[in-house]
């Protein structure tokens, strides 16, 4: 059975030093011994981390990234203008495509410490709107890719019926985007039964937002174990017509309708009152925070302080890639709040000095439970999902423990991650993702295509 043996190790309780960790073939740990001999285990000679969940990612998009930085004709861009580019490159993807940029996206989040992927899938069908052979070809698509990388993922089918809040007629270019409820169904069921069995996979379903399904279809959804992810508040439009339509804003109006609770995951949540503040930590569910991308598009800046404040809780994706690192989302989760409160060290408190470790530890038990997988930390039961830092690094020597995360989270550009261990697989190594060339080759194939 593999055996790890890590020189220092961020546990539940605290970091320890000279921890043994032994998983069992299904890749989950199976004992962690605290100032243990390595004996004949694998040793991670840097300081260990849990491997972060990513509660939040479009694939596809990655493919998009860096493209559509430039000025509209008619100026005043925004969200809105974004998702207008982004509806005329998804016309040209076929599933081959889907699959090598997923794998490429996969490969760099692993570098980067991202050991689980939320796959939040909504481009199910052929341009033209017609559903492939097979329903849920591009959904699976994600896991094959998964299975070559190593990433544990989570696939989280979306159901998107409307273009707008609540029953508006799509355009055409969501055409690839839409399903009635029970073709919806069949794409869930012919996802859970590809992964049945998998340990390193789940799978929950993801109404898109409600500008995309109405409260009617919201009920009808089978009650689920979960996890159930959905779009609210990311855009100030959005409140206002959901405001107009409802006389609630959305994550207001999804406390009030929909069964909210730690089955679900918020993504964005950026703009609520005070009393969506208290009423999302109050109910359990998760926030789900896309910091790279909420910046690039312009969404506004999350109430972060209240709803730590309130006990709410939280976890980070990366929603259209425009950023790989797990690093860097919590990096600008905190400095996005300097901005704005022009404060430092706004995610801590007496107890918890260290915005390094506290983004951490929330991004690990968020990220876990919307994730809806065993997985987050370095104990019994959960994942064996390991990120060795290089202690040796310029941007992290001659610091240990809790100055360590901070150094990592705050400073340096470079990536300090040396080895990455994936279900108790090492698929990084030295930095670089085992299967980095040829995944990286392909990717090369279907970009130059697309472009051309
Ligand atoms: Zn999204």
């Amino acid at each position: 059975m593999p055996q790890f043996h890590a020189r220092a190790a961020l546990l539940p309780t605290g970091w320890a030093a000279d921890v043994l960790i032994e998983a069992d073939a299904a890749g989950t740990i199976a004992a962690v011994t605290p100032g243990a001999a390595p004996g004949a285990a694998d040793r991670l000679r840097g300081a260990v981390v849990p491997g972060v969940p990513n509660l939040h990612s479009h694939a596809f998009q990655r493919a998009m990234a860096g493209g559509a930085e430039r000025r509209s004709p008619a100026g005043q861009d925004s969200f809105w203008s974004w998702r207008d580019t982004m509806y005329r490159f998804v016309g040209r993807l076929t599933p081959e495509d889907a699959e090598a940029v997923a794998a490429q996206l996969q490969v760099e989040l692993l570098e980067w410490g991202f050991t689980g992927l939320a796959e939040f899938h909504y481009l199910h069908h052929q341009p033209d709107g017609t559903p492939y052979d097979s329903i849920a070809e591009m959904a699976l698509r994600h896991l094959a890719a998964a299975r070559r990388t190593g990433i544990g993922l989570t696939l989280l089918p979306s159901l998107y019926r409307h273009g707008g809040i609540f029953g508006r007629d799509p355009v055409p270019g969501q055409r690839r985007f839409l399903n009635d409820l029970d073709p919806f169904l069949r794409i869930v069921d012919e996802c859970r039964a590809a992964t049945a069995g998998d340990p390193q996979c789940a799978v929950g379903m993801a109404p898109h937002s409600l500008r995309a399904v109405t409260p009617a279809m919201l009920d009808a959804l089978p009650a689920l174990p979960g996890p159930i992810h959905i779009h609210a508040a990311e855009q100030g439009k959005e409140v206002t017509e959901c405001l107009a339509a409802t006389g609630a804003r959305p994550v207001r109006w999804l406390l009030d309708h929909a069964p909210v609770d730690a089955r679900w995951c918020l993504i964005h949540a950026t703009h609520m009152d005070a009393g969506e503040i208290a009423g999302l930590a109050a109910s359990g569910a998760v926030a789900g925070l896309c910091p790279s991308t909420e910046a690039s598009l312009g969404d506004g800046t999350f109430p972060l302080r209240d709803y730590l404040d309130a006990g709410g809780r939280l976890g980070i994706g990366t929603d259209s890639h425009v950023g790989v690192s797990a690093r860097d989302e919590l990096r600008q989760l905190e400095t996005s709040q300097r901005l704005a409160l022009h404060e430092r060290a706004v995610a801590t408190t007496e107890a918890a000095p260290h915005p390094g470790r506290r983004l951490l530890d929330a991004a690990l038990a968020g990220g876990a439970q919307a994730s809806g997988r065993p997985l987050g930390g370095i104990a019994p039961g959960l994942r064996c999902d390991l990120v060795e830092l290089d202690a040796d690094h310029p941007s992290l020597v001659g610091r240990t423990g809790d100055s360590l995360l901070d150094a990592w989270v705050f400073s340096g550009q470079a990536n300090p991650i040396r080895t990455v261990v994936a279900g108790a697989k090492r698929v990084v190594e030295g930095g670089r993702h085992v299967a980095r060339l040829e995944i990286g080759e392909s990717f090369a194939g279907t970009m130059r295509r697309l472009l051309a």
